[in-house]
């Protein structure tokens, strides 16, 4: 196993801060937290008199103290991290100079957290050159397996054809094997905060599911329902 790698976010509103703690940790990422672009600034320096990477930096532009872009400059001149900025909307100006000071990537708010996640493994795929591609390497079981790289599903030798939506949720559980998550939590997790179904959505996606990969259905191999809970995946046929 890898170490895992290592994000600091650099934002004064806790509640975004927190939520995209949890979306990142979930993807097995260690998560640091600075909430002023001082404190940001002591916590690179403290990891690095103690000898451990940051991996990447989400940060945020409009900061109390010392803002986004100051600290930008401050890490370009020190260190080479990958930063993606936060930015809100109508700062275009401020998006400007910061390429020009060498970010990595912006999202804009208000974003979903699955957006931060996808575009910190993209960035950081860049960076690496190699060792990013375990973020989309395929699952394989004996009589399943599951390609992210053209969202490819073979299931007991057939090629199976899923929707975009089938193969992030049946991907996404099978990246948690054992795990289990409740509808509401599979709803956030792979639809996105700014989708407003509700939690038959993802009872008819199991299904449907279901009927297209497992051998029987009715007796489900993968995809286990935990009655009042929700479901989890099984990796063991
Ligand atoms: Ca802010």
């Amino acid at each position: 196993m890898p170490r895992s790698r290592t994000i600091l976010i650099v934002e004064d509103e806790r509640t975004l801060r927190e939520v995209v703690r949890k979306y990142l940790e979930l993807d097995g990422f260690a998560v640091l937290e600075a909430a002023t672009g001082t404190e940001a600034l002591s916590v690179l320096q403290a990891q690095s008199e103690r000898g451990q990477e940051i991996d990447l930096i989400l940060l945020d532009i409009m900061l109390p103290e010392l803002d986004g872009f100051t600290v930008a400059r401050k890490v370009r001149s020190d260190a080479d991290i990958p930063i993606i900025v936060l930015s809100s909307r109508g700062e275009e100006n401020d998006r400007l100079s910061g390429f020009d000071i060498g970010v990595d990537d912006y999202v804009v708010k208000p974003f979903s957290p699955r957006e931060v996640v996808a575009r910190v493994k993209a960035v950081l795929r860049r960076n690496a050159g190699l060792g990013g591609a375990e973020d989309d390497k395929p699952i394989i079981l004996p009589q399943l397996r599951i390609d992210p790289r053209g969202h490819a599903v073979i299931a007991a030798g057939k090629s199976i054809a899923l929707t975009a939506k089938e193969f992030d949720l049946l991907y996404f559980l099978a990246r948690h094997p054992g795990q289990v998550f409740a509808r509401e939590q599979l709803l956030d997790l792979v639809w996105g905060f700014e989708f407003y179904g509700d939690d038959s959505t993802v009872t008819v996606h199991i299904r449907r599911l279901r009927e297209k990969i497992e051998p029987d259905p009715a007796a489900p191999t993968y995809i286990q329902t935990i009655w009042g809970v929700g479901y989890k995946f099984e990796a063991s046929e």
